[in-house]
């Protein structure tokens, strides 16, 4: 596996190999949910490139930048063992300079759910995404659903920028208690982490009540939030894939979302029905 920091370099490495490069693109402290992204790529294309880059754009001032969790030689480990053929590990100073042209997230879609909780974050996404993407120039970039809002604005972005890529979701991963998995659990106390299990129950429940036909999206969101009371609930939404709000679930073309701040641990998780 070849390490790279230098984006210059990376991009003229990549000009000199031949066929289909898949692109994985993270934060680091890998996990399950990132390794089913890379194994998912590296099935499907000649050569496999992942990056680590805790990306400081997309984190708002007071957030978790500094002390986002950082396993450097454990990941290095991971994307060795899993075929990496290459492996981006640029710094802050390589990405970025001083006077940046910037990306603006659409004003709708990228300013609802968590673009309203963390408003200008998905500027920092789409911007860091961009550059990745130009860097890597990849055949297929792939990105998980459980970070549902941030795949569609980059499907979006894609489309509308007429970029040259395939974005391909692919499904979350969860602990076998349902807890999806996610870099900042490892913030969570024992205790944190058995409140948080009610997300993953309370979009079971949701799955339930659509299986038996129940699909007002009003009833549904009230049955969730009542699973989980007493957490801090940032919202609970159900939309089409289009990400536009719905009024009833319309079967294989929904999307229910939650957020909830579990102690300071923001958690994010969905369910495509
Ligand atoms: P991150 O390192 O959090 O920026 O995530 C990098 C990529 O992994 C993103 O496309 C995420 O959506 C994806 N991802 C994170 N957690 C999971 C999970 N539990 N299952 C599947 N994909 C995930």
């Amino acid at each position: 596996m070849k390490i790279i920091s230098n984006p210059l370099e990376l991009q003229e490495y990549l000009k000199t190999q031949k066929g289909s490069i898949g692109f994985v693109p993270t934060m680091g402290a890998l996990h399950e949910g990132h390794i089913s992204l890379i194994k998912k790529a590296r099935a499907e294309n000649e050569l496999l490139v992942v990056s680590i880059f805790v990306n400081p754009t997309q984190f708002l001032k007071g957030e978790d930048l500094d002390s986002y969790p950082s396993r450097d030689e454990a990941d290095k480990k991971i994307c060795s063992l899993a075929n990496v053929d290459v492996l981006f590990f640029p710094s802050k100073e390589n990405m970025y300079g001083d006077d940046e042209v910037s990306l603006l997230a659409p004003n709708v879609r990228g300013f609802v759910l968590e673009g309203a909780t963390r408003p200008g974050h998905f500027n920092g996404v789409l911007t860091v995404v961009m550059k990745l993407l130009n860097l890597v120039n990849p055949t297929r970039a792939y990105f998980g659903k459980k970070d549902a809002q941030q795949l569609n604005l980059i499907t979006l972005m894609v489309k509308q920028l007429f970029m040259n890529v395939k974005i391909v979701p692919v499904d979350t991963v969860r602990d076998s208690d349902g807890l999806a998995q996610s870099s900042r659990n490892a913030y969570l106390s024992q205790e944190e982490r058995v409140q948080a299990l009610k997300i993953s129950k309370s979009l079971h429940e949701a799955s339930m009540l659509v299986s038996k036909r129940v699909l007002k999206a009003e009833e549904i969101k009230e049955s969730m939030l009542h699973i989980l009371e007493p957490l801090e609930v940032a919202y609970v939404e159900i939309l089409n894939r289009d990400f536009e709000m719905i009024e009833e679930i319309e079967i294989s073309n929904s999307v229910i979302l939650v957020e909830v701040i579990v102690g300071k641990t923001r958690l994010l998780d969905n369910i495509w029905l």
